[in-house]
């Protein structure tokens, strides 16, 4: 499949955070982590060159953006590698975004519902009515095409929006 997220993959743990060390204020890596958040995540489009993690990796499409609170660094990360030292959130963002590209009439995770909400991609009622029904067994009709319309919107909310 196209775009599949491949969570197997290994990234460079260990030049990761080497590198993350040295962007950091603190020479101890469970401050350091302190210090970082996700500023940004966006899914590279077809006519965007790849980029490269912190750690090396590459090819990576989709990206996280992380900012150092303390001094304004920011670096580029591959989602599976904040996965596992930062927050979830960003891998859990692309794997619902994925399932929504191959099947419109899944439901979105609150993650994503609330990324899609906050840049405005969704307006407030769909933001309510997503989280309301999402974990819900059964749907009308109704719900599942109000479902669709709300998932192509969402479908934009990973659009680089950062230069
Ligand atoms: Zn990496």
């Amino acid at each position: 499949m196209k775009n599949a997220l491949n969570t197997s993959e290994k990234s460079n743990h260990k030049e990761l955070k080497r590198k993350i060390l040295e962007l950091s204020n603190s020479n101890d890596w469970d401050s350091a982590l302190l210090e970082w958040k996700v500023y940004e995540i966006y899914k590279l489009d077809d006519w965007n060159d790849n980029e490269t993690c912190l750690c090396g990796h590459y090819p990576i499409r989709n990206i996280c953006i992380l900012k150092n609170v303390d001094n304004n660094n920011t670096t580029l990360v591959w989602n599976i590698c904040v996965n596992q030292f930062i927050s979830e959130e960003p891998n859990k963002v692309f794997t619902s975004f994925e399932r929504i590209s191959s099947d419109l009439k899944s439901w979105p995770c609150p993650e994503l519902i609330k990324l899609a909400h906050n840049k405005w991609v969704i307006n407030d009622w769909e933001h309510d009515f997503a989280i309301s029904r999402y974990n819900k067994k059964r749907h009308s009709e109704k719900q599942i095409n109000r479902r669709i319309i709300i998932n192509r919107k969402i479908l934009q909310c990973l659009k680089k929006t950062i230069s």
